[in-house]
C-alpha cells in the first residue's frame, strides 16, 4: 500500500556535466521500473540540469540541504523557493553530515521541514542514533527526539507530503549496514510513533527510507521488511549502473 522511494544522495560529488552523464546512462535502464518512486539528490549547482533531463520521466529530483528562510541576507544559502524554481521535488533535510558537520539542531531541522512543506516541496526528514548513543542503548531515544522535533506543528495532513529516513550514522559511508532486524525494529518504532503523533491511517501511510552502506546486494533483505518503505543511498547512488540494480531490487 505504501509505493517505494528509492534515493540517491550524491553528497559533494559530480558536476553538472558529470551529473547529465549519469542521467543519459540511468534513465534507459530505470525506465521500465514500476511501482517504485526514484529520487536523485545533486548538488545544487546540478539541481537544473538534472530535472530538466529528468522532466516526464519517472525520475524526481531533490536538493541535499535547504534554508528555511524565505529569502534574505544568509550568504552562501539557498531558499526551498530556489530549490523548487529549479524543478527539483524534494528536499533532504537533517541529514547527519549536516547536524555533524554544520551543527545542525533538531530545531533548525524543525524549520526547514516546515519551510520545504511550505514551498510544495517533499521533505526527507534524516534522523539516526550516533554508534556511541547504539552502544549506550539510547537509538530508542534519539530518533523518537529527532522524530517529534522534527515534525513539530507540521499537521497530520502533511504525512503523504513527508518521507522519513532512518540513518544510522554509524552506517552511513562506512560499509556497515544495520541488519534488516536492527533496521526494521527502529522503522516499526518511528511507525508507532507517527502515529501517536498523527493518527493510524497518516501514520501508516508515511514512507520510512532505510540509509546506510545501502548495496545492490542487500536492499532486497532491507526491503522484505514490513516498514521499511525504501532507500537512501549514498556511495552505490554514484554509479549508474549500481543504483539502476538498487531500483529494480525486485
Ligand atoms: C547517505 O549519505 O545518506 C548514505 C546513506 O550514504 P551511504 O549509502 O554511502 O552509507
Amino acid at each position: 500500500m505504501r509505493t517505494p522511494v528509492i534515493a540517491g544522495n550524491w553528497k559533494m560529488y559530480k558536476t553538472a556535466d558529470e551529473a547529465a552523464a549519469f542521467v543519459r546512462e540511468f534513465s534507459p535502464l530505470v525506465g521500465d521500473a514500476a511501482g517504485v518512486e526514484i529520487v536523485l539528490a545533486p548538488a545544487f549547482p546540478s539541481l537544473a540540469a538534472v530535472a530538466s533531463l529528468t522532466r516526464g520521466t519517472n525520475v524526481r529530483v531533490a536538493s541535499q540541504n535547504v534554508h528555511f528562510a524565505e529569502e534574505g541576507a544568509y550568504t552562501g544559502e539557498v531558499s526551498p523557493r530556489m530549490v523548487r524554481d529549479t524543478g527539483a521535488a524534494c528536499a533532504i533535510v537533517g541529514h547527519s553530515e549536516r547536524r555533524q558537520s554544520f551543527s545542525e539542531t533538531d530545531d533548525m531541522v524543525n524549520r526547514k521541514v516546515r519551510a520545504v512543506l511550505g514551498a510544495g516541496l517533499i521533505p526527507i526528514l534524516c534522523l539516526g542514533e550516533t554508534l556511541a548513543e547504539r552502544e549506550s542503548g539510547k537509538t530508542i531515544e534519539v530518533v523518537d527526539r529527532q522524530l517529534r522535533a522534527g515534525l513539530a506543528d507540521v499537521p497530520a495532513s502533511a504525512a503523504g507530503k513527508v518521507l522519513v529516513a532512518y540513518e544510522p550514522v554509524w552506517a552511513i559511508g562506512t560499509g556497515k549496514t544495520a541488519t534488516p532486524a536492527q533496521a526494521q525494529e527502529v522503522h516499526a518504532f518511528l511507525r508507532a510513533t507517527l502515529k501517536k503523533i498523527w493518527g493510524d491511517e497518516a501514520g501508516n501511510s508515511v514512507r520510512i527510507l532505510y540509509g546506510g552502506s545501502v548495496k545492490p546486494e542487500n536492499i532486497a533483505d532491507l526491503m522484505s521488511r514490513e516498514d521499511i518503505d525504501g532507500a537512501l543511498v549514498g556511495g552505490a547512488s554514484l554509479s549508474a549502473a549500481s543504483f539502476a540494480k538498487i531500483v529494480k531490487y525486485r
